[in-house]
């Protein structure tokens, strides 16, 4: 038969048009979702711009910085789902007060800029934290905080060491600000290899505690350990904390070289509107805030975050303990279905399985979005499962015991 004939056609163009046509290509190559034949593009197209010496001519794009040429978006697969346990957000919902405070802001928090520096949004989460309102910086999500202190500590050409595996911005970081990355395989999921994490001498070390995406939780030991040895600075990432009830968010200004960075996207349910911060030594916190540069929280979330922080910690505390009570409840019911997990201190559960998109897409059919990892190191592929209120776990366990069996 002649089933799989297919016609493909081309057009040859002389240099100077390929390399007009680059960044349109690349644009469709991402729209795709095929990030590799963008980057080829770009790539391609960027050579051909330099053959014709000039850095950009008027018809092509210009010259972005080297680092970035080579960097893709960042594209989680964002589509709606019904049930969404892929972002380990807050599924009970957010915190009753902060929900007043957006539906009250008036115009000038809207028509004004918001303040500099976030002076009384520092004061409350310093009361939270237990330190002084100068050992906070806020940023727009710890996202922000945590590239602001890479930033006000490396140098192009640094070292940024971090375990692998751990959470997947450290990477893109390190290229977005021109860092060496050290990527240093765990042992096993179990344990993060800390001798070779302080042979690197890295300039940034970085520690995630629990870890995104295997759930485990470093001992006080072996933190205690990096931070004595380390030979720059020690960035902990902290955003699940609250769920582990443990960490180093007090202690952070008594260390020199620690800054330990929180959020409140996941415990305090407040995601959407981009709230992170550290603490660290005054003088360290200073630091990050001029590479965090001003204005960087809107005048509506600082109010929102505010009110949470007054008046609904019993709300986020009671939200904590519910779900360490579905992780166990959910752990056992993975263990009684005889599918191997991760035990987690976080507010997800990573599940090893065979092929993570084929899970991911039959959990999505059946109505449940979980966050699907290729080949981590010492593991393989994995489903990452926020933990969220119980219909929500039991319609997960069901679509997962269905996609792991199919
Ligand atoms: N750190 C870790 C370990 C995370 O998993 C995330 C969110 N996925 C962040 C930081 C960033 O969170 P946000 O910017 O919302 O505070």
């Amino acid at each position: 038969t002649l089933d799989f004939i297919r016609w493909t056609t081309f057009q040859r163009v002389s240099p100077p048009a390929a390399a007009a046509l680059a960044a349109s290509v690349a644009a469709l190559a991402e729209a795709e979702g095929l990030p590799a034949h963008a980057a080829a593009a770009r790539r391609a197209g960027d050579e051909l711009a330099a053959e014709q010496g000039s850095v950009a001519g008027p018809r092509t794009s210009p010259r972005a910085r080297a680092t970035l040429r080579e960097l893709s978006l960042y594209r989680p697969n964002r589509a709606p789902c019904a049930i969404d346990l892929s972002d380990n957000t807050n599924r009970w919902g957010m915190p009753p007060s902060a929900a007043r405070a957006l539906h009250e802001i008036d115009a000038d928090r809207v028509t004004r800029y918001p303040s500099v520096y976030t002076p009384e949004l520092k004061g409350a989460l310093a009361s939270y934290a237990g330190v002084e309102a100068d050992e906070v910086v806020v940023g727009c999500g710890s996202d922000d905080v945590l590239d602001s202190a890479i930033r006000a500590f490396a140098e192009p050409g640094d070292r940024i060491a971090f375990p692998n595996p751990t959470f997947g911005m450290l990477p893109i970081w390190a290229q977005m600000n021109d860092l060496v990355a050290i990527p240093v395989p765990t042992p096993n999921p179990h344990a993060v290899n800390i001798d070779a994490l302080l042979a690197a001498r890295a300039q940034v070390t970085y520690l995630c505690s629990p870890n995104n995406p295997t759930g485990l939780s470093l001992s006080r030991a072996d933190v205690a350990r990096v931070i004595e040895d380390a030979a720059g600075v020690v960035i902990l990432d902290e955003a699940y904390a609250e769920f582990a009830g443990d960490g180093w968010v007090t202690l952070a200004p008594n260390h020199p070289r620690l800054i330990v960075v929180r959020t409140m996207s996941k415990a305090f349910g407040l995601a959407g509107l981009r709230i992170g911060y550290a603490t660290a030594a005054a003088s360290t916190a200073l630091q990050i805030e001029k590479a965090r540069g001003p204005y960087m929280v809107s005048g509506a979330a600082e109010r929102a975050a505010l009110a949470a922080l007054r008046n609904d910690l019993d709300w986020v505390r009671a939200n904590i303990v519910a779900a360490q009570e579905n992780r166990a409840r959910f752990a056992n019911e993975l263990e009684a279905a005889g599918i191997p997990f991760l035990p987690s201190t976080a507010n997800f559960i990573l599940v090893p399985v065979g092929s993570a998109a084929d899970v991911a897409a039959a959990m999505r059919e059946a109505g449940i979005a979980v966050r699907p990892f290729a080949d981590v190191n010492g593991i393989g592929d994995g489903v990452r499962i926020t933990v969220a209120p119980w219909p929500m776990m039991e319609t997960a366990m069901r679509a997962l015991r269905n996609a792991v069996r199919t």
